[in-house]
């Protein structure tokens, strides 16, 4: 029997959207349907919604609903990876068409933007997107599509979803919002005029640092239907064992993302000020620019946070050899601590010049804040900070 969940809160949700106890056995958890084809009683008469499992899987049907309702969206979509969810959305388009994306968008969307979709025809430009004027000329006459993430990575950067919204709708232009910084927790782009949400599922809503995905909500239904085909056509799916590792990983998403987000706070305005940082970036400081905005635009402020170390390259070096808590590796959004230093790993590929017009500077370290004590997370980088010469 499935759940009215209708009025039901975010956690209630997070637990059993997209599932209720199997009917055959009264399992309540969803079982792991590893199965790639369904017996038919007659050609062509199926015994459910399924006859293949790149087209749909019982355990990817339960995850796809359990995303669209912690989106408060109609539609959800699973994915084999972040970067397969986004490029079904470019697969929308077609050659001559143009893309506006934000200047400091994640390096894997920038790359299969130039790498990949350029050479077929679908062009694109980047903009500052805090600066509306600019985004507004940015859009041309061949504008199909707006690519935004908000926070940004790794500057922290807060964009106005609703007035980009404005600005995309007014030139015909889709939009979309990358939410995977925000999390379903803490932003629904579609309820302040996005049209799809890309999510790299490998960070919060995994949360866990073992397994690769993406998804992709939207409320119109004409659009999923499109997605949906383009989902099943080009067939980047994840399979069943990974829809219910993302399924176990969504029951908690609320309880993790809640936590980790105070422990940012705290983290945060401890240092600032610390005398071996030129600064704390974190859009719950009141320093921060877009502060109002984050304040509006979310309920929580995240648990990314960046410091920029004084002593450059050097010092972050230093700081990053000497943390012991923090782990060194690129990704974020698990329940431990992850540390990166973006000018040598996660925006390596971004030329040095481009990179100090973004503000991404060498001594930047970018932190993912776990669900660890918050006490031993400041004592580690107490630590790693008096390490620092
Ligand atoms: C990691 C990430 C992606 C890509 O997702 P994968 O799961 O690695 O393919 C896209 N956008 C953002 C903001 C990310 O952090």
């Amino acid at each position: 029997m499935s759940r009215d969940l209708t009025n039901a809160g975010f956690n209630t949700r997070c637990v059993h959207a997209g599932q209720s106890p199997d009917p055959s056995t009264g399992a309540v958890s969803t079982p792991v349907y590893l199965t790639s084809t369904y017996a038919q009683p007659s050609p062509g008469v199926f015994k459910g919604d399924y006859d293949y499992s790149r087209s749909a899987n019982p355990t990817r049907t339960a995850y796809e609903a359990n995303i669209a309702s912690l989106e408060d969206a109609k539609h959800g979509l699973a994915f084999s990876s972040g970067v397969a969810s986004l490029s079904a959305v470019i697969h929308l388009l077609s050659s001559g068409d143009h893309v506006v994306l934000c200047d400091d968008v994640y390096g894997g969307t920038y790359r299969v933007f130039k790498m990949i979709f350029d050479q077929l025809g679908i062009t694109s430009s980047r903009v500052d997107m805090t600066d509306h004027d600019a985004t507004e000329a940015a859009m041309t006459d061949k504008t199909r599509l707006v690519w935004l993430e908000t926070p940004t990575n790794p500057t922290l950067k807060i964009i106005n979803i609703k007035e980009i919204a404005r600005i995309a709708h007014a030139h015909n232009a889709l939009l979309a919002v990358d939410n995977t910084f925000a999390s379903p927790v803490l932003q629904h782009p579609l309820a302040l005029g996005a049209d799809v949400v890309s999510h790299s599922s490998t960070k919060y809503i995994g949360g866990h640092a073992d397994v690769v995905g993406g998804v992709l909500v939207a409320n119109d239904t004409e659009l999923y239907t499109r997605l949906r085909f383009v989902q099943n056509a080009v067939g980047a799916v994840p399979g069943p064992m990974d829809c219910f590792l993302l399924l176990r990983s969504t029951k908690t998403l609320g309880l993790r993302v809640h936590r980790q987000c105070e422990s940012a706070a705290t983290i945060a305005s401890h240092f600032e000020g610390h005398a071996k940082l030129e600064k704390v970036i974190y859009p719950g400081l009141k320093s921060h620019p877009q502060h109002e905005l984050a304040s509006e635009q979310m309920p929580g402020f995240g648990a990314m946070l960046s410091i920029v170390l004084k002593g450059g390259l050097d010092a972050a070096r230093t700081f990053l050899e000497n943390v012991e808590l923090f782990t060194l590796a690129e990704s974020l959004g698990g329940v431990e601590s992850l540390v990166e230093l973006p000018a040598i790993m996660t925006h390596a590929t971004v030329p040095a010049e481009e990179r100090a017009k973004l503000g991404i500077s060498d001594g930047l370290v970018r932190l993912s804040v776990g669900i660890e004590d918050v006490a031993d997370q400041i004592a580690d980088i107490q630590r790693a900070l008096d390490a620092v010469g």
